[in-house]
């Protein structure tokens, strides 16, 4: 059960992960320590959040490099 938990807490995001905050497509997760939680987050949402998550130690998965992709949708 905690190998499951611990290989969620390192995939990949999907579309299909939103921002717990905005329900925008997440591009960060922040594993939280202990009892923890997951928690996902828009670049937004995580920019914002991101100092507090660290200080709390949480886990960073961050694929906001990913976000640029997104973005540079080819027009036709
Ligand atoms: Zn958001």
């Amino acid at each position: 059960m905690t190998v499951a938990t611990m290989s969620h807490a390192t995939a990949e995001l999907t579309r299909q992960d939103r921002c717990d905050r905005c329900g925008a497509q997440a591009f960060a997760r922040a594993t939280l320590p202990g009892a923890g939680g997951v928690l996902l987050f828009c670049g937004h949402h995580f920019r914002a959040h991101e100092s507090a998550l660290v200080a709390a130690g949480a886990e960073i998965h961050d694929e906001r490099h990913r976000l640029q992709d997104e973005v540079r949708t080819p027009e036709r």
